[in-house]
């Protein structure tokens, strides 16, 4: 089912089910062959040829939200990402890539791009001219990550799609932190939108998935790459995803009205020296956040006072729970110095902003007074 004139709810709750013809059940039964029929028949189904009921299922749903004509669900974020990447550019080819983006997406471009005959560079800044810096006679794509990790930058998606289209050059962002609830790139001019189902798609922390959305055109070629790299979802995890999207729309919506609650809470506090969330009018790119958003999203940061002890602060917490990922409906917390910047200098990280006490921090849909609470605690004693 799918009806374009519906709401984003209505497509998260039905687009792209799988009437159950047997038994008339609610939802999408779950089909678990490997082995279809070849002869006579319009597909040739295979898992790894992304085309079970249940992966296209799934599909359609992304589509739908990211009103893309084609969305393909992978096995995690970077099997989508790394397929895109290797679907478009070929040896002698090159990227322009967002100077902040996600931890594995840089892995993959620095560690394997030159092995392959890719040439890459990253921008100096989150400007429009920062990325037409880097534009080369060569330049097949333009790669942007926005809201950013960890300090909730925000790159002008129009900018960038038009900049792009002047020099004839694809444009692929990684719309994971954002949701197709909050940002609709393919609407701003991006030609290929990429997730980490992990995070918001998948809500509940229990989902390894990714997926590509884009055009008939250009999904043909990922399609054609993906049937090579294999990195395929599993029709029980597409049955997951499919679910945990029926509620993407509303656990979107309480995501942002916590977050947006805990940095206007945070922001007056004290021992917290600033506070990074697109949401607040201080924020730098508070502006063109509203100009290309629906809403603010669940993740923001904030920076301990420098006389606190931060790892005993996030020892304290009680409800917010310490963790690697994020997006969740439960909050989590992660101290970037430790984790995905660890391998930077202080200096360097003093650099681009991400100092030593600075938290990221993911906004569940808990009640918000207990979220508040739990800090006020943690804070005691510092
Ligand atoms: C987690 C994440 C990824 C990678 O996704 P995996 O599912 O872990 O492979 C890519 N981009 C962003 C922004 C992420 O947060």
């Amino acid at each position: 089912m799918n009806s374009k004139k519906w709401g984003v709810h209505t497509h998260c709750t039905h687009t792209g089910e799988i009437n159950d013809l047997q038994y008339g059940g609610a939802v999408s039964p779950i089909f678990m062959a490997t082995s279809y029929p070849y002869m006579d028949v319009d597909v040739k189904r295979y898992p790894r040829y992304f085309n079970t009921p249940n992966q296209e299922a799934v599909g359609r749903k992304i589509a739908a939200l990211e009103h893309a004509e084609i969305a393909m669900p992978f096995a995690s974020g970077m099997a989508a990402v790394s397929t895109a990447l290797f679907a478009i550019l070929s040896a002698g080819d090159h990227i322009v890539v967002q100077n902040e983006i996600y931890g594995g997406t840089f892995n993959l471009i620095i560690e394997e791009f030159n092995k392959m005959g890719i040439h890459y560079s990253f921008t100096k800044g989150l400007t429009v001219s920062d990325f037409e810096q880097e534009i080369k006679s060569n330049t097949k794509l333009i790669y942007i990550e926005t809201p950013s990790n960890p300090l909730l930058s925000i790159t002008d998606i129009k900018g960038v799609a038009n900049l792009a289209k002047q020099h004839q050059i694809l444009t692929a962002i990684d719309n994971t932190f954002a949701s197709p609830i909050n940002q609709t790139p393919i609407d701003l001019g991006i030609d290929i939108v990429i997730h980490s189902a992990t995070k918001y798609l998948g809500g509940h922390s229990d989902i390894s998935a990714g997926a590509v959305a884009s055009t008939a055109e250009i999904m043909e070629k990922v399609w054609h790459k993906s049937k090579n790299l294999g990195g395929n979802l599993s029709d029980f995890m597409c049955y997951l995803l499919e679910r945990s999207i029926k509620t993407l729309g509303v656990r979107v919506e309480r995501h942002n009205k916590n977050a947006q609650e805990m940095a206007e809470f945070l922001q007056e506090q004290p021992l917290i020296t600033k506070v990074f969330y697109p949401g607040l009018t201080s924020h730098r790119d508070h502006e063109l956040a509203t100009s290309q958003m629906h809403g603010f999203g669940g993740m923001l940061s904030f920076e301990l006072k420098d006389t606190l002890d931060v790892i005993k602060f996030q020892q304290q917490l009680k409800l917010i729970k310490p963790s690697m990922s994020l997006a969740g409906v439960e909050s989590t917390i992660l101290l970037p110095a430790k984790t995905s910047h660890a391998l930077l200098s202080p200096e360097q990280r003093t650099d681009i902003g991400v100092s030593d006490n600075l938290l990221r921090f993911s906004v569940g849909i808990e009640d918000v007074k207990d979220l508040q609470e739990d800090i006020l605690q943690a804070l005691v004693g510092c």
